[in-house]
């Protein structure tokens, strides 16, 4: 039988990690001689779940051959997908990302939820169809919305969300909040990087209206933790500025125990950062967001309505 391919996106977070094994037992179901792989190396909050269950990560991959099939889950933009992606057959998307410049040759099944993380619509897909979900399945997918939904405290938590949390709970048979914040707590452990990969960790980039700036984001469980290296963060920063000409680099450190976010701002348009959140940057360039916690939907469209 051919093999088919799972991924999720390249710089692989939790919810691309887990939701590409989940796919991949979804799709044996259906009878597909299916692999997950990843497209980058497996963070800390994801090595934190693998390790807890005592399972591998799945097998690297940076391109794939001609005519391979694949499924995607969590993301669709070629951007972010594999390379050589135009030239494989795509036989399903799983997502809950915005769809944009996505083309195929062939027909294919393509479930897209505006749910707050991928495994909640692989959820749905379980209970649907009558699968039993085993205690791993259940973790795995547990680890996603945590991780996607910042134990349910992120703007873009759903309903759906919530109720998958909590039947996956009782079925993984632990106190999901006590392992969701250790898992995120070993996602923020950054003392090992340098503050240039600390600033490159989750950035991501805008281009509009002729403006050129950068958000990039850091969770952690305290903000001083974070801030105590400021200085060689705004080093780092500065020079992200001058090597990319960027018009404003916006660093958000976000507080994942009381969802806030502290963020530091640089760049000749920095004002635009007052401007969108009606407040003065200190003599550290930096302010304080209350209950900030989401770049999608709380930090880009402020932003990008005061350009
Ligand atoms: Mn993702
Ligand atoms: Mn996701």
């Amino acid at each position: 039988m051919e093999k088919v391919l799972v991924l999720g996106h390249k710089n692989p977070d939790t919810d691309s990690i887990c939701s590409s094994i989940v796919m991949e037992k979804l799709a044996k179901h259906f009878g597909l001689d299916a692999e997950a792989v990843r497209l980058g190396k497996v963070s800390k909050e994801s090595e934190y779940v693998l390790n807890y269950l005592g399972i591998e990560a799945q097998r690297e991959i940076s391109s794939v051959e001609d005519g391979q099939k694949i499924i995607l889950v969590d993301h669709n933009e070629a951007a972010q997908s594999v390379e050589n992606r135009e030239k494989a057959e795509v036989l399903a998307v799983v997502d809950h990302h915005r769809i944009s410049d996505f083309q195929t040759v062939t027909p294919l099944y393509y479930i897209a939820k505006p749910y707050g993380c991928t495994s909640t619509v692989l959820f749905e897909m379980f209970k649907q169809e009558g699968i039993e979900i085993d205690k791993t399945t259940a973790i795995l997918m547990l680890s996603a919305i945590i991780s996607d939904t910042l134990l349910l405290k992120s703007p873009t938590c759903t309903e759906k969300d919530i109720n998958a949390f909590n039947e996956l709970e009782k079925i993984a048979g632990i106190d999901a909040k006590e392992y969701g914040l250790a898992m995120l707590k070993a996602g923020t452990d950054i003392s090992a990087l340098s503050a240039k990969e600390i600033i490159e960790l989750d950035a991501k980039e805008f281009n509009e209206k002729g403006k050129k700036f950068v958000v990039a984001q850091v969770n952690t469980a305290d903000i001083n933790d974070v801030f105590s290296r400021k200085e060689d963060i705004s080093f780092a920063m500065e020079k992200e500025i001058s090597d990319k000409n960027l018009d404003l680099f916006m660093f958000v450190i976000t507080d994942i125990i009381n969802t806030n976010s502290k963020i530091i701002a640089l760049g000749k348009e920095k004002e635009l950062v007052e401007k969108a959140f009606g407040k003065e940057l200190d003599q550290d360039d930096a302010m304080m967001l209350e209950g900030v916690v989401s770049r999608k939907k709380q930090i880009a469209p402020p932003l990008l309505a005061n350009l």
